[in-house]
């Protein structure tokens, strides 16, 4: 998609917010334990280049990206040797370029580590997964851990600098026990990994960082939700700094009109009104990663919460407005106006997602703008 520059909504970044952010995270898990920015998914829709960037500067000390590709694209824009780690799948066959450009990758199965050791002609480095319950990614008995390690032992080319896990239900503060069962099976297996002491563990990512009075932050954290902002009210009240929101999305209103009765509203006739009714049209559309289940959630015009009506098109959207405004009068769909506020977290909860899923969804016709 061609961003679209010369219509009028846009993603605002404030970039000050995840500075702060960063800080207090850092300030949080104290001077030993190194703080992994995880910017993957274009910087959770923020911007990846953009917040690695901010994070730097504010003290992080490893990315953390989802691809060789992004990786890639950290390498070649920034000069500094920041490590970085691709926490998800990269095919063996790439090792001589992860090599090359200093880039960890993660050791996601036995056979994955079978096969890197078979391909490699010079030394890689590597995190090695263990799946301690989400089951997504990485090696699931101790049997094939102590192999991988005797591996390690014998060949030059293995160079396992690091070793982490994922939890699956951090968040849930209702149910630890699942939480609680991870990390002791990650002790379990920390105790055959010899040489402990020169090597990377990890295993906190947000929720792991933040709610729990373990503080299994071992020497690395690996933060991305945290880093873009509070958490949803019900964690609220657990969180030990206070984080800022770090953006907002806003558009205009590019047409205003009047309804008569019985008219009829967007395509399918979804929505028909009742009484002479006000409406604006606003360009921003499902292709702009404004889902219909968004529609749930009002957008605000004047400091008041206006409902969107009739379906979401591709390209455009109508709102029902309480009286005529201007046309060119803003709109904010994730944001302030006055004393109203639209959190990603309501969007999110109304749509039943994640909050990331909402930033990540906005797509890069969107321009995101950097404060
Ligand atoms: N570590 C891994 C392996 C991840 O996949 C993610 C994100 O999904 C994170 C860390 C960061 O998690 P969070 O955004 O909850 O901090």
């Amino acid at each position: 998609t061609s961003t679209a520059y010369f219509r009028p909504t846009w993603i605002d970044v404030n970039l000050s917010a995840v500075d702060s952010n960063v800080r207090l995270l850092k300030e949080y898990i104290g001077e030993k334990v190194h703080l992994m920015a995880v910017v993957k998914g274009n910087g959770y829709g923020h911007g990846m280049l953009e917040i690695a960037e901010a994070s730097i500067s504010a003290g992080a000390t490893w990315l953390g990206v989802a691809s060789l590709d992004e990786a890639l694209a950290i390498r070649s824009k920034f000069s500094h040797d920041i490590p970085i780690l691709v926490l998800g799948y990269v095919a063996p066959q790439y090792l001589s370029l992860t090599s090359q450009l200093r880039i960890t990758v993660t050791a996601i199965s036995l056979e994955w580590v079978q096969e890197a050791a078979r391909i490699a002609q010079q030394p890689f480095e590597f995190h090695l997964k263990i799946d301690t319950g989400l089951n997504r990614l990485g090696l699931i008995t101790i049997d094939e851990v102590e192999t991988v390690m005797k591996m390690v032992s014998l060949n030059p080319n293995l160079n396992c600098t690091g070793v982490f896990t994922h939890f699956a239900t951090s968040e849930d503060m209702q149910n630890k026990s699942y939480f609680h069962q991870q990390l002791a099976s990650f002790h379990t297996f920390l105790n055959v990994i010899p040489n402990r002491t020169n090597i990377i563990i990890h295993c906190a990512n947000s929720g792991a960082t933040l709610y729990h009075p373990e503080k299994p932050f071992f020497n690395m954290v690996r933060l991305g939700k945290a880093l873009m902002g509070p958490p949803n009210e019900g964690l609220k009240h657990l969180l030990p700094m206070q984080l800022q929101n770090t953006l907002s999305l806003h558009s205009i209103l590019d047409l205003v009109k009047q309804l008569n009765p019985g008219d009829k509203v967007g395509y399918v006739g979804e929505y028909t009104a009742t009484q002479h009714q006000w409406i604006g049209t606003i360009p921003m559309g499902y292709a702009d990663g404004w889902h219909q289940q968004f529609k749930a959630t009002s957008v605000l015009v004047d400091g008041k919460r206006v409902p969107i009506i009739g379906r979401i098109s591709m390209d455009q959207l109508m709102v029902a407005l309480p009286k005529k405004y201007p046309t060119g009068t803003r709109v904010t769909f994730i944001g302030q106006q006055d004393n109203e506020i639209i959190l990603a977290d309501e969007i999110a909860q109304k749509a039943s997602q994640p909050r990331s899923e909402v930033f990540t969804s906005l797509s890069s016709r969107l321009p995101r703008i950097y404060r």
